[in-house]
């Protein structure tokens, strides 16, 4: 599954937030046999129309959608002039799908700073850079390649132009993913750019943030038309010890409605490209991740490969109309419930019945 990697500088909140990520129990709960990897955090996407399907169809229980968080350690300033980002951090961050920056923005003098004050611009600029040298550095060797192989072969010319004007990009400055419109991303593919992935920044506030929507306002800014997600690791750890009443008093001191997980995992969700449709009968009520603009075919293949293989038709109403019209029965009466072919593109929130042949 896709996966999100968490960088960050130094002190910045980083294991902290993990360990949050890490010691919530939705695995447990619903996947009891699944074995995942001590560097991986399993969130829960909160839906609560999981809830209203239950209800609906009489479901013994609900099974939320999931993100997946993988804690990159070792990234530093300065890294890149030395002997580079190490050979762990680039082998596990090329491997995540998006990258989860966490800023520090709290106030506590007994937590030092690497650069010896707050200042979240600076603290993305230094990672920045460091993703940029570390990408110029693999660009400049596939260059030198790729302009071999284009002149005996006229189809390698696309990639190499392409990889030349990456350079440029990164040389100015820029990310390769803010500047997609300007280069063609998917022919570099191979070399699993760092900076072409997509970002999601997390600043790691404390309640003056949390409480101030002018500064949130200010420093989502710096980060648009990223997702910038504000919260308190320390709370955040701390929410998942208690009982649900003190969770809500904890919450409310720091002038949040929900927990920060929740948009943290509903950020990483959106910034991975990704939209759930929901299934549902008495045993279960469940929510299904697919990427968006994924066809009827492909999502049924994510409840089982044999299912996209013989896929017929699917039943398909919106959650809304289900909900409106009370129960599956009466959605067809109403004539809210499609059927739907092999060409359909799902919506988010489609309630879906698959009929395929085995
Ligand atoms: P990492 O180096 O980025 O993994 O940072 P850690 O998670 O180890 O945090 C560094 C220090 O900052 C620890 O002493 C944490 O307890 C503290 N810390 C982390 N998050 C917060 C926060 O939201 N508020 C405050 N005041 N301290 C925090």
């Amino acid at each position: 599954s896709l996966t999100l990697g968490i960088v960050g500088l130094p002190n910045v909140g980083k294991s902290t937030l993990f360990n949050a990520l890490t010691n919530n129990d939705v695995l447990a709960a619903n996947y009891p046999f699944a074995t995942i990897e001590p560097n991986v955090g399993v969130v829960p996407l909160p839906d609560p129309r999981l809830d209203r399907l239950a209800e609906v169809f009489g479901s013994a229980r609900t099974v939320p959608a999931t993100v997946s968080f993988v804690d990159i350690a070792g990234i530093v300033r300065g890294a890149s002039e030395g002997a580079g980002l190490g050979n762990q951090f680039l082998a596990n961050i090329r491997e995540a799908n998006a990258i989860c920056q966490v800023i520090r923005v709290f106030d506590d003098p007994d937590v030092i700073h690497v650069d010896g004050q707050v200042d979240p611009l600076a603290d993305i600029e230094t990672i920045n850079t460091e993703l940029i040298l570390a990408d110029l550095q693999t660009l400049e060797k596939a260059i030198t390649r790729l302009e071999k192989e284009a002149r005996t072969r006229k189809d390698a010319r696309p990639a190499a132009d392409a990889a030349a004007k990456a350079k440029d990009i990164l040389d100015g400055g820029r990310t390769l993913f803010s500047a997609q419109r300007e280069v063609d991303i998917s022919l570099l593919r191979e070399m699993h750019l760092l900076t072409a992935k997509p970002f999601l920044y997390v600043f790691n506030a404390d309640e003056a943030v949390l409480t101030s929507p002018d500064r949130r306002a200010e420093l989502a800014k710096l980060v648009a038309p990223a997702d910038a997600v504000f919260l308190d690791a320390k709370v955040e750890a701390e929410l998942l010890e208690l009982d649900e009443e003190s969770r809500r008093e904890l919450l409310e001191s720091v002038g949040q409605d929900e927990p920060g997980l929740y948009a943290l995992a509903r950020a990483g969700f959106h910034t991975l490209g990704l939209q759930t449709y929901l299934t549902a009968g008495p045993k279960e009520a469940r929510a299904w991740t697919i990427p968006q603009g994924a066809t009827a075919p492909q999502a049924a293949g994510v409840i089982h490969t044999d299912f996209e293989r013989g896929f017929i038709k699917a039943e398909i109403v919106s959650f809304e109309d289900l909900v409106a019209a009370g129960s599956m029965a009466s959605a067809k009466t109403a004539g809210k419930v499609r059927i739907e072919g092999k060409d359909y593109v799902m919506a988010d929130g489609d309630v879906v019945e698959f009929r395929f042949n085995v």
